[in-house]
């Protein structure tokens, strides 16, 4: 198949572009004007199957290749990618009342988040392009995902993270040797500070929310769900969402899905918010206009989902709406008790914002907008080594310490009857 096997769409107005027009957003619509990737699915479908797919030895994202918005000659970075575990997790769906629940661990990846899938992308369109430097902001696991790719094939990279990210994040940066600019300020102004840097450099714009082939790295994690599960399709995915572009990747997947007739029906999306970090929730509670809507000041302990703006708010309410999903929020003090839940159930350490996608799993339950039969998956975005000092609160909230014993036998005596 001709290469490229896809176009570009304003999510706003419905125009079409190629890709060679241009690399970002609608022109007409600016920063708002976010672009979907859209593929002839008559092509793929004569070019690929599932039996075809079941055949293959590649275990990462590359697997889906066909499915994907690059060269079919481009290089792939070499670090695996995607094709994390789907674990059954018994002992938790019990708890909820639940009968067939999995847990997908994304913090399986080479820099131990979901950010892996969209920044293997961003480094192969920029390869693409012939760019010199690779930028992004992130709350700081997009920014890890990105400079540990670019490592893997020497690539130039420049980072602006707030500089309140968890030290793990900031040390994997330097680790891997990416310009780092810790922004005194938020994602948010980090955000629109690299937008202008990267326009005045010509550098290549990773940014979640403006780069639309970050969606179609994220997208492989619901294409990986339905393989792992035999392409019976789960009723319902939760993950964690601050800028929606995780929530509007799986929602893109799994339509790529339904029109290749992969799967016969559409799962629902539940967007797991943080209570202090809620622009989407509440937006989609009162019915709200995402394009209109001001930001909010956002605060959380879960510096993953902390997004004042979503950037990727119109993808995000899409994928909540058009799969009879629903967006749940959560308290900081519900997602640090979960961190610990999650691992005594199935032996997942999650950092905070991948726990959200639990606790919210916990709401759901006890709400009944998930029941015994449904089919359930919740995503663990991200390792609880990102941040160990929220996995030490969250221990310590369920009352859990540990106990300081001389080193004798003896002193076992009082602990062991
Ligand atoms: C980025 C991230 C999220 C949220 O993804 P969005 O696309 O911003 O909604 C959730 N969990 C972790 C660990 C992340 O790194
Ligand atoms: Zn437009």
């Amino acid at each position: 198949m001709a290469y490229p096997n896809f176009h570009l769409r304003c999510l706003i107005c419905g125009r079409s572009y190629s890709p060679s027009e241009l690399a970002y957003v609608c022109p007409e619509h600016g920063r708002e004007g976010i672009l979907d990737v859209v593929y002839d699915y008559e092509a793929l479908r004569r070019q690929i199957s599932r039996e075809q797919l079941g055949r293959s030895q590649e275990f990462s994202i590359w697997r889906y290749r066909a499915m994907l918005p690059i060269p079919p000659d481009a290089p792939l970075p070499p670090l695996q990618i995607g094709w994390t575990p789907l674990y059954p997790a018994p002992r938790l769906a019990a708890e909820l009342g639940l009968r067939h629940l999995w847990v997908k661990d994304d913090g399986r990846n080479p820099t131990a988040s979901f950010k892996d899938r969209a920044s293997a992308l961003a480094v192969i369109k920029a390869r693409e392009q012939g760019a010199a430097v690779i930028t992004t902001a992130s709350t700081g696991n997009a920014a890890a995902a990105l400079s540990g790719i670019c490592a893997s094939v020497g690539q130039a990279n420049v980072i602006f993270v707030p500089q309140s990210a968890p030290p793990a994040k900031i040390a994997q940066l330097l680790a891997f040797g990416a310009t780092v600019l810790l922004v005194q300020g938020t994602y948010d102004e980090a955000f629109d500070l690299c937008l202008q840097v990267a326009d005045h450099y010509g550098w290549y714009n990773r940014n979640t929310g403006y780069n639309p082939y970050m969606s179609e790295g994220k997208k492989t994690a619901s294409y990986e769900i339905c393989e792992q599960l035999k392409w019976e399709t789960p009723d319902v995915i939760l993950v964690s969402v601050g800028d929606g572009c995780i929530i509007g990747g799986l929602h893109k997947g799994l339509k790529d899905l339904l029109a290749l007739g992969w799967i016969e029906r559409m799962p629902r999306l539940l967007g797991v918010q943080a209570a202090g970090s809620n622009y989407l929730a509440e937006a989609w509670a009162r019915g709200e206009d995402v394009l209109s809507k001001p930001p909010i000041q956002a605060h959380t302990i879960a510096d993953s989902i902390s997004a004042g703006l979503p950037r990727d708010r119109l993808k995000a309410m899409a994928a909540v709406r058009e799969t009879d999903g629903a967006f749940i929020t959560v308290s900081d003090e519900e997602i640090l008790a979960a961190i610990p839940a999650l691992a005594r159930g199935c032996g997942v350490l999650a950092e905070p914002a991948g726990a959200a996608a639990y606790s919210g799993l916990v709401k759901a339950a006890a709400a009944g907008l998930v029941t015994a039969n449904d089919r359930v998956v919740v995503l663990n975005t991200g390792s609880g080594l990102k941040d160990v000092a929220n996995v030490m609160k969250g221990v310590e909230k369920v009352g859990t310490r540990p106990q300081h014993i001389p080193p004798h036998l003896s002193a076992l005596h009082p602990l062991f009857a």
